[in-house]
């Protein structure tokens, strides 16, 4: 059995030396760690080595954080950099009915908001004059939304502040554009570039697989779905973020499927700029009220999610694949 962990070893675990570390570690976690230190790369990690370090405990987990941390200080050096962003979103109205979402609001409740483009370019002037250079835009998904209304938030925001940054719409939202308009996906979303359209958001990707999406949210795209708009979309020149949403059904075997899935688009595209790992939040869910779902992940997890995609995506392509976290 492996030790359990005091809250205080996983907070210091930076302070750990690698050397110390190592002889406390099974062989076969030795192994897995040593290699990918050694080739900087995550593809040289089979699949049930993967997995092993998906569930390491104890002083291997402790091995995983340390190598990981490792790792990005030689591939990503010790400079944070950010952007200064405002995130808009345009209604709480939407009829997906996803049972981890504490936003949405059906269209008849007291507290729904709906803004016209105007009104988004307005929030993005705001944005602008106090020193933002970024707006990512998303919401609901209301019945009845104007065709053209994803387009026309573009128009409207390029028009008043045409050197902000446009971070918007997730797949989930392009497939209901592409619904609404008739259009082909890849022609949907030429048109959103050649409007202002900078990067998408890599989000309603939660976890990329259809069972544990199944229970999440029956109403929400396929992965099939969410994976062919993010491949059109990288295709069309539009780079974006990916996703994933833990702590919830999930196992972690999950998180090492959809991490290589990740790589094996950000492989074949390049149009990845980041990994962003979503803690789930259960208070105010159906999900956690059902007794569906967990209560968020662990402290250990949230480390745990983030040295394993530190090491299962280092060495994709360009270096360009960044974790935010
Ligand atoms: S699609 Fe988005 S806003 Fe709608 S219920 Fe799902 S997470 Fe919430």
């Amino acid at each position: 059995m492996p030790r359990e962990l005091l809250p205080s070893e996983l907070e210091n675990f930076p302070s750990l030396d690698w050397s110390d570390i190592v002889p406390r570690l099974t062989p076969a976690v030795r192994c897995s760690l040593e290699k990918t230190l050694e080739t900087q790369n995550g593809a040289t990690l089979s699949l049930d080595e993967s997995f092993a370090l998906a569930d390491s405990e104890g002083d291997d987990l402790l091995g995983l954080l340390t190598a990981s941390n490792l790792l990005r200080a030689e591939l990503a050096g010790n400079l944070v950099t950010y952007v200064v962003n405002r995130n808009i979103n345009f209604t709480n109205i939407c009829f997906v009915g996803c049972k981890f979402c504490a936003f949405s609001r059906g269209p008849r409740e007291s507290d729904t908001y709906f803004l016209t483009p105007d009104q988004v370019a307005k929030k993005a002037v705001e944005a602008w004059q106090l020193g933002a250079t970024e707006v990512c835009i998303q919401g609901g998904l209301p019945h009845g939304l104007p065709p053209f209304y994803y387009r026309d938030i573009l128009r409207a925001v390029k028009n008043v502040t045409p050197r902000m940054h446009i971070h918007a719409f997730s797949p989930m939202e392009i497939v209901y554009g592409v619904e609404l308009t008739g259009m082909p996906v890849g022609d949907y979303l030429s048109m959103l570039r050649d409007n202002g359209l900078n990067t998408l958001p890599g989000t309603a990707a939660e976890v990329l697989d259809d069972e544990v999406r199944a229970v999440l949210s029956r109403n929400k795209l396929s992965t099939a779905q969410w994976v062919e708009v993010i491949r059109t979309a990288h295709r069309c020149g539009i780079r974006s973020t990916s996703t994933m949403m833990y702590g919830h059904t999930e196992t972690p075997a999950h998180w090492v499927r959809q991490m290589l899935l990740l790589r094996e688009i950000q492989q074949e595209t390049g149009g990845f700029t980041e990994f962003v790992p979503l803690g789930f939040v259960h208070q105010n869910t159906l999900l956690f009220h059902q007794g569906l779902a967990r209560s968020g992940p662990t402290l250990a997890e949230h480390l745990k999610v983030h040295a394993l995609s530190r090491l299962l995506l280092a060495g994709s392509i360009n270096n360009t694949f960044k974790c935010r976290g």
